[in-house]
């Protein structure tokens, strides 16, 4: 029913939220410090000593843009690691040899039921080490409220982690207004606990990212989705915020995190934070016009399609760049695979070919039912996103649609026989 082989006279990503390409600047701030500066930044001749100026020039530049000190910004391997050293880090403190502190102190964290999994699977692990962890729930919009954080905190909260901006709904949270309940909670109980984490990967090329206005303790930030590098991640801790580290070794990053800086990584990131957060005003309002368009688009030329996550006019409670639609009576990966074919690159909250059958934790919380959630795709806009690529996908995407719809009626049983593109048989 399809070309066999269409040709792909565009490429379009749409997927910014899974990772972005490497801005050009970014890659000529991180070219020196491949072959020409390639020092240890531990050792202890001049060539090293460049390098950890290097080094600790780009820690000066992310502190002054979150409004921290220098030695509050620890480098480490990406964002899932920030995240996995902020949350064991902050509970083993707490617990003496891996066993929570007895039962009044220390054993009780709170989240959310849509964190990323780089926060979610830590605290199912938490969990089974006998910390009691409370997942609120959120609102259709992905939201969770102050209020909520109030009535779950208790006498041994040691933790709550609550995502900045969730990625597959754009849904922002209400930080700021948490941080001060927390706040409040902690002058109140005369103690120091919780301490307040937020993942803040989605935030940082849209959202201001000063930790004294969102009163965090802990903040998660990677290079990978603001035209940085992959595999670097920043993780913000306050001063007397007190963590163990994960990797033990020669004691780099004030001892938090030990191993040979990637100071190229390092480099780049520091470079690509700044840029993000000088250009993220203007950017958020052109890929907010261009986001709304996109979906005026969809409505008009597709039957039967839903937005997911928040309303698109309130800026403070969306990401600018992320749509989540959901299509009904289709497959999203089956939609997803025929988008691949025009070139044009986007993802879905469908999980009908995944071992688990389940569709997406987050598209589930937010009470959209099973057939909903199964039709869903997510686009995210980027830097290089113009109103031609939406045109060029709203040119494809209801024929796509229609003759999905008429070959099979959708198959909400998910069985992977029916429904998907042929590639998956291939595999
Ligand atoms: C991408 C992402 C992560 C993981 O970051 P990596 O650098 O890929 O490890 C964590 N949390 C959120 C919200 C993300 O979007």
């Amino acid at each position: 029913m399809f070309p066999r082989k269409p040709i792909k006279k565009r490429l379009v990503y749409l997927d910014h939220a899974a990772t972005t390409p490497v801005d050009l600047a970014v890659k000529k701030a991180m070219d020196p410090y491949f072959c020409e500066h390639y020092a240890n930044p531990s050792g202890l001749y001049a060539s090293s000593r460049e390098v950890n100026y290097a080094l600790n020039d780009a820690r000066r530049k992310v502190a002054g843009i979150l409004q921290a000190l220098p030695d509050n910004i620890i480098f480490t391997g990406g964002g899932s690691e920030s995240d996995n050293l902020a949350i064991f880090g902050a509970a083993h403190k707490q617990s003496k040899h891996g066993k929570p502190f007895g039962s009044a102190q220390g054993k009780h964290i709170i989240t959310t039921k849509i964190e990323h999994h780089a926060v979610l699977l830590p605290m199912e692990q938490l969990q089974k080490e006998g910390f009691e962890v409370t997942f609120l729930a959120v609102d259709e919009q992905g939201r969770v409220t102050a209020e909520q954080i109030k009535k779950a905190l208790r006498p041994d909260t040691i933790l709550i982690s609550i995502m900045y901006a969730n990625n597959e709904i754009g849904t922002i949270e209400p930080i700021a207004e948490i941080g001060r309940e927390i706040l409040k909670w902690r002058k109140q109980n005369n103690t120091v606990y919780p301490f307040f984490h937020t993942d803040a990967c989605q935030a940082a090329g849209a959202l201001d990212l000063n930790v004294e206005k969102l009163h965090v303790d802990l903040m998660t930030l990677n290079g990978s989705k603001i035209y940085g590098p992959k595999g670097v991640g920043i993780l913000f801790k306050r001063r007397g915020v007190e963590i163990k580290p994960l990797v033990l070794g020669g004691g780099q990053e004030m001892r938090l995190r030990s191993g040979t800086e990637n100071v190229p990584g390092i480099v780049g990131t520091a470079k690509a934070l700044d840029n993000a957060q000088k250009n993220s005003k203007k950017e958020n309002l052109r890929l907010r016009k261009l986001r709304d368009y996109f979906w005026q688009e969809i409505q008009n030329k597709i039957k039967k399609v839903r937005l997911n996550g928040p309303e698109l006019g309130d800026e403070t409670v969306r990401l600018p760049n992320n749509l989540n639609v959901s299509i009904l009576d289709v497959e999203g990966e089956a939609l997803l695979l025929y988008l691949d074919e025009y070139g044009i690159m986007c993802s879905t909250g469908s999980a009908c070919t995944s071992q688990s059958l389940e569709p997406s934790h987050v598209l589930t919380a937010c009470g959209l039912p099973y057939e909903y959630a199964h039709g869903s795709l997510r686009f995210t806009l980027g830097k290089s996103t113009i109103k031609q690529d939406i045109d060029y996908v709203m040119k494809y995407l209801p024929g796509i649609v229609e003759r999905l719809r008429e070959v099979s009626p959708v198959n909400l049983t998910c069985d992977p026989k029916k429904n998907l593109h042929p590639k998956y048989h291939q595999r």
